[in-house]
């Protein structure tokens, strides 16, 4: 059973959401061109095919740039500031927001190797995180 992806706009992303809830990263990877492409989208940006394949991928990645928020976007986050979110580039080339977990946010460097998490956000749902690679 499926449940409304979290985040999700178009409804595009939903495997990204349902994967998520299994501990599983996934993105459409272009069945003609191999390009993985984050966010879900219909055609390919870099050579406009349509179709797509599914595909997990290693969850393994460097961070990219984070910041700290100080306010709270969403009711059940609020005892949770100030957190970290970064913006991940993970190695298949995809960069990709998510907290900063199991971590002091003053030990984020830009650069270092993170592993992606799964964290439980209320009504959320199952959402990627990122912390320390092992
Ligand atoms: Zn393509």
């Amino acid at each position: 059973m499926t449940s409304p992806a979290p985040y999700g706009l178009t409804g595009d992303d939903q495997p990204f959401w349902d994967n998520a809830r299994e501990g599983r990263l996934v993105f459409q990877r272009c069945d003609e061109c191999a390009y993985v492409r984050w966010p879900a989208a219909g055609v390919c940006p870099e050579c406009l095919a349509r179709q797509s394949t599914w595909t997990e991928v290693e969850g393994t990645g460097t961070l990219w740039s984070f910041v700290v928020y100080h306010r709270a976007y969403a009711a059940d986050l609020k005892e949770q500031i100030p957190y970290p979110v970064a913006l991940v580039e993970l190695d298949c080339g995809v960069r990709l927001l998510g907290r900063l977990v199991d971590m002091d946010p003053g030990d984020a460097v830009v650069g270092m190797p993170l592993t992606v998490r799964y964290r439980e956000v209320g009504e959320h749902g199952v959402v990627p995180a990122f912390g320390p690679a092992d």
